[in-house]
């Protein structure tokens, strides 16, 4: 089918909420790089929104997904599973936490978590539904966790939301000590604020706010379902700001393509849940807990060492084009390889995004005309080198 066929076929089926897409149909990739229809090449900074991680066609993660459609691709939780039992133990293994519960998105890992939190509080022989959120935060797209994104243009067609959430401005530790008190359920946060534009928050804010759950023996949820999974150097990002949450939600990178979230919790949080509280028909099905049996064994001390390296040396290259186009970079973010680069008023980050697909280069957006790269860890200092060079002449 070619260009035009699909995209009159999509504007005639699919439902809008993804306005006009992008001009490129993506048939096959290796490595970080993309092809299309008509064989042109494209790097990938953007790895299907920070999904990709070990990059396409890898051959040891499609042998494991091959081996696994052989035997069993589905069975329903009524009955034990390997894949499941293995990764829920790699992955407590790898973070210290106690449990984890598997979902099948980002969304549905934070849905567990508002929940366990919420269980948690009603135990505790409280009635009280209030969470604390950040401004400007991104939780998912299920009725609770568009409730816990503190975006107000998300909220206003889909009200009333559930739940009672105070949102507090990132960074505020003053509004964070107002907020947080013994009578509520859970805060949530990113510690790098990710769909808003890529603010990473203050250590001492973080810090603060770790301290203040601890004094009132509320827990703290961190969405890590796009800075987990080593995209920021560490397996988790938390590990930047010396602090661990009671409960931490996985997601994008996990399955490397293959839907999976995951809900990680102490055991005196996950102790809350009993039988019946909460389920999945999907979560967590042999299929999807192979990918992240792959993904999570792959994930050692020498890939996050390369993530940090090619991320420096990235983020390197855009702190000196900012400092070379000053009218048009204003600030760059971010660590490991997530960061954000955030453009003058001169220009929409969406058309600098557009400009560089017809060039070869995929690349994100966030808010705040922010440009977002999130590429596949697989990618090389030479890879930054070419989309440097074209960053620069597209902002010429
Ligand atoms: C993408 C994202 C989500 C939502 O994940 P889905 O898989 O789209 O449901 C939640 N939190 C953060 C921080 C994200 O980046």
């Amino acid at each position: 089918m070619d260009y035009e066929e699909l995209k009159q076929l999509d504007s005639k089926y699919y439902m809008e909420v993804f306005g006009e897409r992008m001009p490129a149909v993506f048939t096959h990739g290796k490595g970080a790089k993309l092809y299309d229809e008509n064989g042109s090449e494209y790097l990938d900074f953007l790895a299907g929104i920070a999904v990709n991680c070990l990059g396409y066609s890898d051959e040891g993660f499609k042998n494991a997904l091959k081996a696994q459609i052989d035997t069993l691709i589905h069975t329903c939780n009524y009955f034990y599973n390997e894949p499941q039992a293995r990764l829920a133990q790699m992955l407590c293994e790898k973070t210290g936490y106690a449990r984890v519960f598997f979902g099948n998105s980002g969304a549905e890992a934070n849905e567990c978590a508002l929940k366990l939190a919420k269980k948690y509080t009603y135990h505790k022989g409280s009635a009280s539904d209030r969470f604390v959120a950040l401004k400007q935060s991104f939780h998912g797209r299920t009725l609770a966790t568009l409730a816990a994104t503190g975006q107000e243009k998300f909220h206003a067609p889909f009200r009333p939301m559930p739940y009672d959430f105070t949102y507090i401005a990132a960074n505020d530790v003053k509004a964070a000590k107002a907020a947080i008190s013994g009578d509520i359920c859970g805060v949530i946060l990113e510690v790098i604020q990710g769909e808003s534009g890529v603010f990473p928050l203050d250590q001492a804010f973080v810090a603060a706010v770790r301290a203040l759950c601890d004094e009132h023996g509320v827990p703290l949820i961190i969405d890590e379902v796009q800075t987990g999974m080593g995209r920021t150097g560490k397996l988790l990002a938390q590990e930047h700001y010396g602090i661990k949450a009671d409960i931490t939600t996985l997601a994008k990178a996990l399955g490397n393509g293959v839907p999976i979230g995951a809900c990680l919790a102490s055991e005196k949080l996950a102790a809350a849940f009993g039988s019946g509280d909460h389920g999945s028909t999907f979560g967590g099905n042999p299929l999807a807990c192979a990918a992240g049996l792959y993904v999570t064994a792959k994930i050692d001390d020498a890939l996050l060492a390369q993530i940090t390296q090619t991320g420096s040396y990235f983020k390197g290259k855009l702190a000196a084009l900012m400092r070379r186009l000053p009218q048009s970079i204003l600030d760059v973010r971010g660590f490991g390889l997530m960061l954000g680069a955030q453009l003058s008023e001169a220009y929409r980050a969406h058309d600098i995004q557009l400009k560089l697909l017809k060039e070869g280069f995929v690349i994100g957006t966030a808010g705040g005309n922010t440009l977002r790269f999130v590429p596949p860890f697989v990618i090389e200092k030479a890879d930054v080198d070419n989309l440097i060079g074209a960053l620069t002449a597209a902002l010429k």
